[in-house]
């Protein structure tokens, strides 16, 4: 069995430790601050499989959340997945199209969307505003789920730990250790670790960690304001994942609220500027405020869509940076010009982590190249556009 470091506690290399650790590999995990200190406590985190092309990506996503499940199965209960329906509508008749024309692709994949009168949203969020939707249809995907991030990758490094994993926490990698060509460890904090493989797992910081072997990822960094409200009174409580041209709002332990806004995130500085806390090891957001007439513009635009919303606060923001890879689709495996660096780095993180993590895993352990990661390896040529659709609704091309 190889000796593995995984570099980063995020949800990806936590995923990936637990899978090497349950099949009995030497695992140590090096994380610059905690676990999940990244982008996985600063973020949406729905399952996102239905904004997902081409084909094959989209099939890759849907895999993983049924392992979602699967895992769940393994760990004792999948407590950080919360299924509910997410409705979506636009507001132009472009915005509407695309949301159409998604649903009508979906439904040949054999993914469940209907179209819904938009009279049916007291049904389906009691609570919000119905002035606040101007569309002749909503579409509504019944088997969404929102994942509890930071616990999810809790439980996959308790599970990694209990199968023999070393975690070891403030630590961070300044520097990789070679023998030929070939990485065969890392330094971190004047310490050496040294392993057969070393997985690039460091989230939106993957591109330095490739940097320090001598290599490149086509990686953006693309910062996000996460909110969070103040708890609900039972009753009011949000049960569904709305999905609105201005707003996205999902539910939150606690009866909380969290929202992302793509029009808000397209006025913060770009490249991650800004959002270098990881450098010290802390959370994003933790200690650089973003600006305080974002902060209240994200809540204002949450109030107008869920009117419960109007009497709560808004309890925290962060500032979150997603791994972007240049065309959207992950980076797995390991490039050519650093040898015995494996790079674990994707958008989506949360909805991908299980099939990311036991597919990387799968080749550490037997060297054998799995067929359904082909189309992601990190020394591909990237394709000239993103293929990646929720990357292109992020960007604003899409609804
Ligand atoms: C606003 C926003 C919304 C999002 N919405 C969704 C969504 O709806 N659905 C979805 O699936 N995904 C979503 N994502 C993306 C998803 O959250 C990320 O893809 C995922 O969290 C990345 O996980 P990771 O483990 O790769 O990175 P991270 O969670 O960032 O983990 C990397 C870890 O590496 C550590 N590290 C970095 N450098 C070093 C070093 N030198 N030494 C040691 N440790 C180091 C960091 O401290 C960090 O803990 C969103 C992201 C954002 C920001």
């Amino acid at each position: 069995m190889p000796r593995v470091l995984v570099l980063g506690a995020g949800v990806l290399g936590a995923s990936v430790a637990q899978q090497l650790a349950a099949a009995g590999a030497d695992v140590t995990v090096i994380e610059a601050g905690g676990p999940a200190a990244g982008t996985s406590s600063a973020t949406f985190s729905i399952d996102v499989t239905h904004l997902k092309t081409p084909y094959a990506y989209y099939e890759l996503n849907r895999r993983s959340a049924e392992l979602h499940l699967e895992l769940g199965a393994e760990l004792g209960g999948a407590d950080w997945r919360h299924p509910v329906p997410l409705v979506q509508w636009g507001h132009t008749e472009q915005e509407q199209q695309i949301i159409r024309d998604r649903a009508e692709r979906l439904r040949g994949w054999g993914h469940a969307c209907a179209s819904a009168d938009p009279a049916e949203l007291v049904r389906l969020a009691p609570g919000a505003d119905p002035d606040a939707c101007r569309a002749d249809e909503l579409v509504v995907h019944e088997h969404a789920s929102w994942y509890d991030a930071p616990l999810f990758t809790r439980r996959l490094l308790d599970r990694a730990a209990m199968d023999g994993a070393d975690i070891r926490y403030g630590l961070r990698v300044t520097g990789v250790l070679r023998s030929g060509d070939r990485v065969t460890g890392v330094r971190a904090e004047g310490r050496r670790f040294e392993a057969d493989w070393v997985v690039n797992c460091a989230g939106p910081d993957a591109g330095r960690i490739a940097q320090l072997a001598g290599g490149a990822l086509p990686l953006n960094r693309v910062p996000g304001l996460v909110g969070e409200s103040t708890r609900l009174p039972e009753g009011q409580r949000l049960g569904a994942i709305l999905a609105t041209p201005g707003v996205d709002l999902r539910p939150a332990p606690d009866g909380r609220v969290v929202s992302i806004s793509w029009p808000v995130d397209a006025l913060l500085p770009t490249d991650g500027a800004g959002t270098e806390d990881t450098d010290q090891g802390g959370a994003p957001g933790e200690r650089r405020r973003p600006d305080p007439a974002l902060e209240r513009e994200l809540h204002r635009l949450g109030r107008a869509v869920y009117a419960p919303l109007r009497t709560a606060e808004m309890a925290g923001v962060r500032l979150g940076v997603r791994p972007v890879p240049a065309d959207g689709l992950p980076l797995v495996g390991c490039a050519e010009a650093t040898p015995g660096l494996y790079t674990l780095v994707t958008h989506s993180g949360v909805t991908l982590a299980p099939v990311l993590g036991r597919l990387a895993a799968r080749e550490l352990i037997t060297s054998r190249p799995a067929p359904e990661l082909a189309a992601y390896r990190p020394d591909r040529t990237p394709a000239s556009g993103v293929l990646d659709e929720s990357v292109q609704v992020m960007s604003g091309a899409g609804a």
